[in-house]
């Protein structure tokens, strides 16, 4: 196995990563990511995830359509990220690892309260800890919890995951066949280039906290764990742009 580039990562998975179209749950599509995670833990990097909620309940978007508060909305959205999390928890434990659930919302029969340091302890001993029910919080996403919990545990990198693009454009590469990638962005270049990447609080707060995010394709065979050798075709944004 390659040598990996990063030692300890947060994996960001959105929802729609673990179904397909008619499906929550995708069995194959779920077997995937978690054996590449059994596979960074076999190579002793350190794995922490946050998980979407977007196969099951987009906030805001669906709320409204059925006539519902955004408060509300919003918290049937983190709802759905500890059922998420439970499905990870689930499979990583079937494969033989060790698991703990974190969560912003209590939920203290299927999941721990969050809590920082007892992740990094557990990140330290093998644990891969899933961060569910987002921030805790209405009017946030599941990319700003990332950049939270990243900067909390020290992460060396975001792996951002997205379904079926492997990273930033210059303009949206599923309608436009001359879409350029970048190789490397500054958070001052999606600013001032209106990249649509992420929302303006994850790409803030990852600003302040001078996170890197490695934003790349998660459908591709074995990507997470090219991402974490720094081998994947990616984006990386960070505070320092990269050459190229
Ligand atoms: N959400 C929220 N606060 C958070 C994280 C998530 O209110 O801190 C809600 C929000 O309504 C969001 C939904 O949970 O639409 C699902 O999260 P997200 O859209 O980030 O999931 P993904 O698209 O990554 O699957």
């Amino acid at each position: 196995m390659e040598k990996f580039k990063y030692k300890r990562i947060l994996l960001k998975v959105s929802g729609e990563a673990l179904g397909l179209k008619d499906d929550l749950y995708n069995n194959q599509k779920i077997d995937k990511v978690c054996q590449q995670i059994k596979t960074l833990i076999n190579n002793q990097v350190e794995v922490a995830l946050v998980i979407g909620g977007g196969n099951i309940w987009r906030g805001a978007k669906q709320g409204s359509a059925v006539g519902l508060d955004r408060i509300n909305a919003d918290y049937m959205g983190m709802l759905a990220t500890i059922m998420n999390a439970l499905v990870l928890e689930s499979k990583l434990k079937t494969l033989g690892l060790n698991v703990i659930v974190q969560s912003a919302l209590e939920v203290n029969k299927v999941a721990e309260p969050y809590y920082y340091k007892k992740a990094i302890s557990r990140l330290e001993k093998g644990y891969v800890v899933i961060f569910a029910g987002g921030t805790g919080y209405p009017y946030f996403t599941t990319d700003t919890t990332a950049a939270l919990r990243a900067a909390e545990i020290k992460a060396d990198v975001i792996l951002m995951a997205k379904n079926g693009v492997d990273g930033v454009y210059d303009q949206d590469p599923l309608v436009h066949k001359n879409a350029t990638r970048f190789n490397s962005l500054s958070y001052q270049d999606i600013t001032n280039k209106n990249l649509k990447v992420m929302d303006l609080t994850a790409s803030t707060m990852s600003m302040e906290a001078n996170l890197d995010i490695l934003v790349f394709d998660i459908n591709k065979p074995d990507n997470i764990i090219k991402a974490a050798q720094g081998k994947a075709v990616s984006t990386i944004i960070s505070n320092k742009k990269k050459k190229g």
